[in-house]
């Protein structure tokens, strides 16, 4: 039976997440189907990404006049699956599967599969 040893999800565990901070995305499923935007932050560990002007969910507030907060509803980007975005190459301007390959120095670097320009720069 489980219990005991039951094995544990890493919260540790190592994704690569093939986006980046700044990289413009298009997301491919979900409520914000076909939106663009940019990365804003990576949750590595998650296997999740914060992009811009996707995923936004109401958060209710209530008001806090010692800190001059005002209630009501804020919206605001929530994490969404690194899974559900593609990049967009910022050569080609497409949404682009991407390779990588190391550069002299021993860099992974990233490229696109449509145009094979390189992403890093
Ligand atoms: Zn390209």
């Amino acid at each position: 039976m489980y219990g005991k040893s039951a094995v544990k999800q890493k919260e540790t565990a190592r994704y690569k997440p093939h986006v980046k901070k700044g990289d413009s995305v298009v997301v491919l499923s979900g409520k914000d189907r076909g939106k663009k935007g940019r990365v804003l932050r990576v949750l590595a560990t998650k296997g999740k990404a914060i992009v811009e002007k996707v995923n936004f969910t109401k958060k209710h507030t209530k008001p806090n006049p010692g800190k001059n907060v005002k209630g009501g509803i804020l919206e605001r980007e929530s994490p969404i699956n690194v899974a559900k975005l593609q990049v967009i190459c910022p050569s080609c301007n497409e949404p682009a599967r991407l390779g990588s390959h190391r550069n002299e120095d021993g860099d992974a670097v990233r490229f696109c599969r449509n145009c094979k320009a390189d992403l890093n720069k």
